[in-house]
């Protein structure tokens, strides 16, 4: 069976190698000089973390891979798309804030920051992609303008996919409003009247006249709504939300498809860091205690091979006695992932991303000393 090369090493720095110097070797070492950067548009795909979350990538680590690929003549930014739910980065400008107060700005980057889906996250494009469960993807327009694909991702468990590392951070965190609500839902928002105010700004912005008012509250008519998000973006009220209630396991396979969107046809290559390995999103505004110790940082050409190499060495770690996982009495030998979010599946990501060309879950780990 063919394997895919994923480089690691771990955490232990030295007086003559910080750990910066350590992730810029690792990214030599793995080969990531021999894509052609040269004057290209490199998009360097992140997770800013949700305001009050600590649990998020330093910038310090993002700067790292920056650095790398303007030796290599590259022209980065450092980019993520606006997210579904109403947090503090539905929309660029918000979005732009969470990044900067948590430390991802251009004098920490040394590059700019670019909300990839546009100022309400509907500035997207329709990629076509042979999926089984997507046709075609709504990839946000920065994202598909680059010429080269870098993810860097924080690793962690996930309450809906199990895990959430590189075909999680391409495929959901490069969708779009409206492909996040494809992945995630059967496509249409819901209104919480309580939170209405009725200022008309949704059906102000539905292209689609699906918005109306009832008893001065809006209301969407399911018959004509299509799907596109725009009225999550524009409601200030936090109003309006998807509805997430697509399956666990169609989730995971949709985001893989996605993934296949993002770096179909083009250079891309994929950095995972496996440190304070949180039991759920980094879009939760809180991180509660790592799950296990910190491991160690991977690279690989295969973000399917990276993600399968890093929830194995998560799983051959001891659960930490005061987290989630240790008080629950969790076993080591047990694959933590669904143990503690048992109606996930983090495979079916993995084997739809194999099935439709994405990677292998197969892998030779590369130790680096
Ligand atoms: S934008 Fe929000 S608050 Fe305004 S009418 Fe629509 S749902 Fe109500
Ligand atoms: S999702 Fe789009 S089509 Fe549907 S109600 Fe909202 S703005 Fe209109």
């Amino acid at each position: 069976m063919k394997k895919s090369d994923v480089y690691f090493t771990d955490f232990k720095a030295t007086t003559t190698e910080n750990l910066p110097q350590k992730l810029a070797r690792l990214l030599r070492v793995a080969d990531m000089p021999r894509i052609d950067m040269q004057n290209k548009f490199v998009a360097v795909k992140l997770h800013f973390g949700e305001p009050g979350n600590l649990a998020y990538l330093r910038a310090n680590y993002a700067r790292v891979v920056v650095a790398e690929t303007q030796k290599l003549g590259g022209r980065p930014f450092v980019t993520d798309c606006s997210t579904l739910y109403a947090g503090r980065r539905k929309n660029a400008l918000e979005h732009l804030e969470t990044a900067y107060v948590n430390g991802y700005n251009p004098l920490t980057l040394g590059c700019h920051v670019i909300i990839a889906d546009g100022l309400k996250g509907t500035d997207d494009i329709p990629v076509p992609v042979p999926g089984e469960f997507v046709r075609e993807a709504r990839i946000g327009r920065a994202v598909m303008d680059a010429d080269v694909i870098i993810s860097l991702n924080h690793f962690k468990l996930h309450e809906q996919t199990g895990l959430g590392g590189a075909v999680k951070n391409l495929g959901m965190g490069c969708g779009s409003r409206a492909g996040k609500m494809e992945m995630h839902d059967d496509g249409q928002p819901v209104i919480d009247p309580s939170l209405c105010v009725a200022c008309g700004q949704c059906a102000r912005h539905c292209a689609h006249g699906a918005i109306s008012f009832v008893r001065k509250k809006a209301v969407i008519d399911e018959a004509r709504c299509v799907g596109c998000g725009r009225c999550i973006g524009v409601c200030n009220a936090d109003a309006v939300s998807g509805r997430f209630n697509e399956t666990n396991e169609r989730l995971n396979r949709k985001i893989a498809e996605y993934a296949l969107a993002v770096v179909q046809g083009r250079p891309h290559f994929h950095i995972t860091l496996v440190r304070d390995v949180s039991p759920f999103c980094d879009c939760h505004s809180e991180n509660d205690r790592p799950v296990v110790p910190d491991v160690g940082m991977l690279a690989s050409f295969d973000p399917v091979a990276l993600d399968a190499a890093a929830a194995d060495l998560v799983n051959a770690q001891a659960p930490l006695a005061d987290s989630l996982l240790g008080q629950a009495g969790v076993r080591p030998g047990t694959d933590y992932f669904t143990a503690l979010h048992p109606t996930t599946n983090w495979r079916s990501c993995l084997e739809q991303g194999e099935k439709i060309g994405l990677g292998r879950q197969a892998y030779n780990l590369i130790r680096l000393k």
